[in-house]
């Protein structure tokens, strides 16, 4: 704890909410009998630290929390100087009436990825190409372990997004296409809290976690439409209210029943079919916020707006913050003018606007976390566990996280994995930078290429497992002495705003990209890697390419990269979004009419070469199946699944598939099959052994 000496200290011991051993309902009630309106309304605000000109607003406005946003002034980049710069704001709390703590939210979405050091995982995408919910919580448990050892208890993760249109630059924020997949990759959700009932919230390596950005943010339209020229970044989903449930909301039930602590709202807006109101800002949606997620999802946690997306609503900014806290905003992210908001939501509560048990609620449920985070008894930086950021440990896992992300979408002739002896060629604007290797959101808001944090590149990796390897950056000169080529094309960073009609940013390689594919291809056999948050055309140059790979935004270590390369470990990943084969595909989803793509949703072949001994094969991703299999009903249900499992059995092992061969299937101790397919699947799992 710092040892400076707050300005004012009031003794608030022996009051009843300062006793660790009550129940929090019990604090919570107390606490808020003896704050005043202005008190509550300060817990209520969230101010941008770097807006903070004077530490001491703290106090002098109540501040209830600080964030360090993706847009933020820039932020420090050491551990220790995290650490120390929240010890120092929470020394400021320490001298208002209650002494109640702040706290402190940052942006953790792979990793905590405001730190120069930290261990940075692949992004969401790659997470949902894995389809591993134990890869999932783990690079969660990770993420909090550091993220808390800088002293901050909230990271603003996961995104449940359904990402619907890969031209949205935020895809790859996302798990993926479908619902199902989005559903299955909660457990980081578990990763981050721990326990659902929030009893693990409290520890030195657990943070409070937030599902955003309710609801449809992944599903906005791209170009115009009848209602408008829209931004596919914060534009409007137009869906029908069966499509909203199905895709859009089934994620945040789950996530509800996972104890998720709070919930952040969506900057798009909401154009239900059928419903003459026309787009709703999904910051004003009583029916949303109040009606579904508080509602008939009994979601308890708080909510908190998105960075100061309250604006956004039509209307004077007394009427912003009315509408926004009347639909059920608990927090609002303001977050520069502090001052002005908690001073007009006073003016509303006071003019009969707000209702005193709308505040009541609101603050109730912020404190709850608040005490369930043990920050009344601690709420300065644990820093004991500060080693644990970087370290060994933290980085096996996002290496193993990326070696499961990687989706082998060709390889013709077997050209991988690679063997040790071969002569490597590798070129290609991705191999040998870390930033475009870890995309957006790390270090920097927008993220950027370069050197920008200690890891692993592709190439590094490359180097690490094979022999003997030639790097040439922009291609030159390949020459006939090498056995195999390794291109790392891709993309360069980007976060939000990004992939709106006019700003130039599709899914065509770069010329250089597609320069020193030609090259490389035309002179050896050669495996592409692509390196982006979303899939990239390839257009004819596919037939020049022996082997191609989904590689995403693998995060830190690329010596995942390299395991699956050479083998250490087998291929596994499956696509979780449709790759396309041209640009006017887009929007394309599995599951649409005329539904011809270049590689299907759950895509991926596999280098492991054999069905393990003892049965136990473990068949992922047969969401499509289940689906078919739901809308066809019991009978055919089970039909349609077998049916596609044996499919999916040849494709992965590259054999046809007898009655026998297809018997680990029936043992399959693992289908990786959650939420609304689960009961299908146990069905049909059922039928299938009795056959
Ligand atoms: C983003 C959120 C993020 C917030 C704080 C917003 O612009 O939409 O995802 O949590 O900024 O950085």
């Amino acid at each position: 704890a710092p040892t400076e000496t707050p300005q004012v200290v009031i003794d608030a011991h022996g009051l009843p909410y300062l006793d660790s051993r009550l129940p929090v309902s019990k604090r919570v009630t107390d606490l808020l009998s003896r704050m005043s309106l202005e008190e509550k309304a300060g817990q209520m605000t969230q101010a941008e630290r770097g807006a903070l000109t004077n530490a001491g607003d703290i106090a002098a406005y109540d501040l209830g929390s600080l964030l360090s946003g993706g847009g933020s002034t820039p932020t420090p980049n050491t551990p220790e100087a995290w650490a120390k710069m929240i010890d120092g704001f929470q020394l400021r709390a320490r001298a208002t009436r209650f002494q109640i703590p702040l706290i402190y939210g940052v942006d953790a979405v792979h990793g905590h990825n405001n730190v120069v050091g930290a261990t940075i995982m692949p992004h969401n995408i790659g997470i949902g190409a894995t389809r591993d919910p134990r890869i999932a919580h783990e690079t969660g448990a990770v993420t909090a372990a550091e993220v808390r050892a800088t002293g901050i208890p909230w990271d603003f993760a996961p995104c449940l997004c359904v990402t619907r249109d890969e031209r949205w630059g935020r895809s790859y924020e996302s798990f993926g296409e479908d619902p199902a997949l989005v559903e299955a990759m909660e457990t980081v959700i578990q990763g981050l809290q721990g326990r659902a009932d929030g009893r693990d919230l409290d520890r030195d390596d657990k943070v409070l976690a937030t599902a955003k950005h309710f609801v449809g943010d992944g599903g906005t339209e791209y170009g115009s439409s009848t209602t408008g020229t829209y931004t596919i970044d914060q534009g409007v989903t137009k869906v029908t209210r069966e499509e909203l449930e199905a895709v859009h909301l089934a994620p945040y039930e789950s996530a509800v029943d996972r104890g998720v602590g709070t919930v952040m709202p969506s900057y798009s807006s909401l154009d239900l079919i059928g419903d003459d109101r026309g787009p709703v800002k999904m910051h004003a949606s009583a029916d949303m916020i109040n009606g579904v997620l508080k509602g008939r999802m009994d979601f308890d946690g708080f909510v908190i707006s998105d960075w100061a997306a309250i604006d956004q609503i039509p209307g004077d900014y007394a009427s912003d913050v009315r509408t926004s806290i009347n639909a059920g905003l608990d927090m609002i992210m303001v977050p520069y003018a502090y001052q002005d908001f908690r001073t007009a939501l006073i003016d509303e509560v006071r003019a009969g606007r707000i209702s005193e048990r709308r505040i009541d609620d609101a603050v109730s449920r912020i404190l709850t976390q608040k005490f369930r985070l043990g920050l009344f008894e601690q709420p300065y930086a644990d820093t004991s566990g500060a080693s644990r950021i970087g370290s060994a440990g933290h980085r096996a896992v996002a290496r193993e996280a990326a070696a499961e992300s990687q989706v082998l979408l060709k390889n013709s002739g077997g050209l991988l994995p690679l063997k040790r002896s071969q002569k490597v060629y590798v070129a290609g604007s991705n191999a040998d930078d870390i930033g475009n290797q870890t995309g957006g959101w790390t270090i920097t808001w927008q993220g950027s290429s370069g050197d920008i944090t200690p890891g692993t590149t592709v190439l590094e990796g490359i180097r690490k497992a094979g022999g003997d390897v030639t790097y040439s950056k922009d291609a030159s000169a390949p020459t006939a002495g090498h056995d195999v080529g390794v291109v790392v094309v891709g993309e360069t960073p980007y976060a939000e705003g990004v992939g709106d009609v006019g700003n130039g940013h599709d899914l065509e390689l770069s010329a250089a990209d597609q320069a020193a594919v030609d090259k490389v291809c035309a002179a050896m056999k050669c495996a592409v890697l692509v390196v982006s948050g979303r899939p990239q055309l390839l257009g004819d140059r596919l037939g020049k390419i022996d082997a191609l790979v989904a590689s995403w935004l693998p995060g830190t270590e690329g010596d995942g990269v390299a395991d699956v390369l050479f083998g250490r470990r087998p291929f596994t990943g499956q696509l979780p979004v449709t790759w396309p084969k041209t640009q006017d595909q887009l929007p394309i989803n599995v599951g649409d009419a005329s539904y011809d793509p270049q590689y299907p949703y759950g895509w991926g072949l596999t280098t492991l070469t054999k069905v393990p001994q003892g049965g136990t094969l473990t068949l992922k991703g047969l969401g499509i199946a289940a689906r078919a299999a739901e809308r066809a009903g019991a009978k055919e249900a089970g039909r349609a699944i077998v049916t596609k499992a044996r499919l999916l059995v040849q494709q992965r092992i590259g054999q046809d598939i007898t009655a026998s061969a297809a018997k680990p299937f029936a043992e399959a101790d693992h289908l990786l099959l959650t939420g609304r397919y689960g009961a299908a699947v146990d069905k049909l799992t059922a039928a299938y052994k009795a056959a």
